[in-house]
């Protein structure tokens, strides 16, 4: 695998990683335990570039590859994953905007949300439905003026601060996910309102709420992908998306590995330090190897999606890889440091809570065998019928 990144890459990817020293590690704790959700940090990633990393530079983004921007994820993650992934649901609306939005479109939009001052929110999943997507019941009616939107979405990340939101409605029941359209709506629009922010086992900087939607009129301008578009489109950046899971999920284990390094060579058991242990040592290397096989997985996806490819099992691989490396690693990690890997001024804690939710993001770790499944069966020739 070839893995050069441009000289203007390597330069964001820097200043992903000075950012994360300065802009988000000394605050990361603070935004968790008090619920903080760091609209400030957001303008501040737009300051640097952060906020339009895979939007094209002809609109003032970075034009970064998907390999690049993985890396910048990677970085940011490592600090705080929960602001990370609010940056970077911003990202990928941005990105979507300018890419399939009208001239007009992008001329509302994406300048204020480059800026960091408006913030971008993705609304697909419902109360009633997750993982079959397809089945959302949100409905957008034509009406005299374009169209009329009803229905409640749920865990919409950057809820309690976005004021772009990307809505999936179905236009037409009996049509399925080909009645699927996709809309903007500013969070102004009259009959949008949002529920309490979640209180949820960490990644309290996600800043997540439901939204209820109460026959909000939507003019035709706003429609930005159409009928069974929409649908298709949620699906498109669903890989991307993925693929960046399992980026943050290697972010998260190379800082809690560097925790539980730094730590157990200081920490003195027995005479010696706990590293000095050679079954301690083991641990974390396995945490080291499973690192590594779930950035190759991760930089395989992106790689597939720099060449143009949909990458849909490349993306299902790293992403389930990577979440449940986390998971255990992060925990092994914790182990080695004794009681102390608990305490707050560690990150191993919120890491540990974001690995878990990462299992759930962007389509659960039994949706992922779905995806692999279909391809494993079909590429060694069995029929279940
Ligand atoms: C932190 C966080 C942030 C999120 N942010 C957003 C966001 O910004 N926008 C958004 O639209 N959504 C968001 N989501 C929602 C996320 O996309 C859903 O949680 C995900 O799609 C799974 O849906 P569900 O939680 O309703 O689980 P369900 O669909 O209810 O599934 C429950 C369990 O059943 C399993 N299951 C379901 N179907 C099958 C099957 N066919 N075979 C085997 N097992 C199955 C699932 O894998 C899961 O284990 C977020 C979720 C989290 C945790």
């Amino acid at each position: 695998m070839d893995y050069e990144l441009s000289a203007q890459e390597t330069r964001l990817v820097e200043t992903a990683r000075t950012f994360a020293i300065e802009k988000i590690a000394p605050f990361a704790a603070y935004w968790d335990l008090n619920r903080t959700v760091p609209n400030a940090a957001f303008r501040e990633a737009a300051a640097v570039g952060l906020t339009g990393v895979l939007a094209p530079k002809s609109i003032g983004g970075q034009g970064a590859s998907f390999l690049a921007a993985a890396r910048v994820v990677e970085e940011l993650a490592g600090a705080c994953f929960a602001f990370t992934f609010g940056l970077w649901v911003h990202n990928n609306m941005l990105n979507t905007i300018a890419r399939n939005g009208s001239p007009d479109q992008i001329a509302r939009y994406v300048p204020p949300m480059l800026a960091g001052e408006r913030i971008g929110a993705f609304c697909l999943t419902e109360p009633g439905a997750g993982s079959d997507a397809a089945a959302i019941t949100t409905r957008a009616e034509q009406s005299s003026d374009g169209w009329r939107l009803s229905g409640e979405k749920a865990w919409v990340t950057n809820g309690v601060s976005a004021d772009v939101f990307g809505v999936y409605a179905q236009t037409e029941p009996a049509l399925g996910w080909r009645g699927i359209a996709g809309f903007l709506l500013a969070g102004d629009t009259p009959g949008l309102e949002r529920t309490p922010q979640y209180t949820m086992l960490g990644g309290q900087a996600l800043g997540v709420t439901g939204i209820r939607l109460t026959n909000c009129p939507v003019s035709e301008t706003d429609l930005l992908f159409g009928p069974g578009d929409g649908f298709k489109a949620a699906m498109r950046g669903i890989n991307m998306a993925r693929t960046f899971v399992g980026a943050g999920c290697c972010g998260m284990l190379q800082a809690s590995l560097r925790t539980a390094l730094t730590y157990g060579a200081k920490r003195h058991a027995f005479g010696k330090p706990i590293l000095g242990f050679q079954g301690l040592q083991w641990e974390l290397v396995d945490v080291a190897t499973e690192l590594e096989a779930a950035r190759l997985l991760t930089y395989r996806a992106a790689l597939a999606l720099d060449r143009g490819e949909r990458a849909v099992v490349e993306a299902a691989h790293a992403k389930k890889f990577a979440s449940r490396v986390a998971f255990s690693g992060i925990s092994q990690c914790m182990q080695v440091m004794g009681a102390e890997g608990l305490r707050t001024n560690y990150p191993l804690g919120r890491h540990l809570a974001m690995a878990k939710m990462t299992h759930y993001t962007d389509g659960a770790t039994e949706i992922q065998n779905i995806v692999i499944s279909r391809t494993l069966l079909k590429e060694y020739g069995v029929d279940v019928g």
